[in-house]
């Protein structure tokens, strides 16, 4: 596995590999949810890349960005064992040689609602970097998980609107043993807090098994009693259109629904989401 930091090395490479390029974009702390992708991407394609960065422009909280976990040599080790070829860790100066300069993308309503609301300017970080790592990159297909759903949505926006050539693939959430979706922000709970977390799944599961019953109103009135009533402090939980993330009034099958969560477990922020 080569460990490149430069993008001029990274082309360099992969100007002498054959075949389709598969990309996995991450911030580092691995666990099986990427590993996943890093499977995914390897089944898919010749060659598979991830980048491990951290990046400055999509935290709106400077203690978040200096809490949140780096691992690098277990990281590394954890690719290794994947079979990824490149892993691609460059320096905040190689990612914005001219300052945090962002990319100017209308999101429309995307980054307005849920994440957009709670975590300002954190869309237009995300574009920024998945914009700047695609043209380092050149991918064929890029991996995303489901885990980050608004994320998936605003970066297949992306690609639509400025006619990027790279395919994007979403894949399924990882979980725990008590359905607690894999984050690599999960590091920083104790045991009774990461046990307590299991009540988000526990809570999306019986919105998802509730549809026919209840309207979206009253789905999403139970959740909120339901965290009131437990030691996580909720941010929000809706039930959103997929494509527009706009909240929907009632169950409609051929457009589909997904109940969406972020929430405090201490000071450790944790989302998560299920398709209905
Ligand atoms: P991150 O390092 O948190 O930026 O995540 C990198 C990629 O891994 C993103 O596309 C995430 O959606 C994806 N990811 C994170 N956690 C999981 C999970 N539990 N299952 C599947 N994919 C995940």
């Amino acid at each position: 596995m080569q460990v490149i930091t430069s993008i001029i090395d990274l082309q360099l490479f992969l100007s002498n590999s054959k075949g389709s390029v598969g990309f996995v974009p991450t911030m580092g702390a691995l666990h099986q949810g990427h590993i996943s992708l890093i499977n995914k991407a390897k089944s898919e394609n010749e060659t598979v890349v991830c980048s491990i960065f951290v990046n400055p422009t999509q935290f709106n909280n400077a203690d978040d960005l200096k809490k949140y976990p780096r691992t690098i040599e277990a990281d590394n080790q954890m690719l290794l064992t994947a079979g990824c070829d490149v892993v691609f860790v460059p320096s905040v100066e190689e990612m914005y040689p001219s300052g945090n300069q962002l990319l100017n993308l209308d999101l429309q309503t995307l980054d307005q609602v849920m994440e957009g609301k709670f975590r300002a300017g954190h869309f237009k970080g995300v574009v920024t970097i998945v914009k700047r790592l695609f043209d380092a990159v050149k991918p064929n297909k890029a991996y995303f998980g489901k885990k980050d759903f608004q994320q998936l949505a605003v970066i297949r926006y992306m690609v639509k609107v400025l006619g990027l050539s790279v395919e994007i693939i979403g894949c399924p959430i990882l979980r725990e043993k008590n359905g607690l979706a894999m984050s690599s922000r999960n590091m920083r709970l104790s045991t009774e807090q990461r046990a307590k977390a299991g009540l988000i799944f526990k809570t999306l599961t019986y919105t998802k098994q509730n549809i026919h019953i209840h309207t979206p109103l009253a789905l999403i009135e139970q959740a909120i009693k339901t965290f009131e009533n437990s030691d996580l402090k909720l941010e929000y939980f809706e039930i959103v259109d997929p494509q527009t993330l706009l909240p929907i009034i009632t169950f409609d099958k051929n457009r589909g629904a997904v109940a969406c969560v972020a929430l405090y477990a201490g000071d450790v922020r944790l989302i998560d989401n299920m398709e209905l």
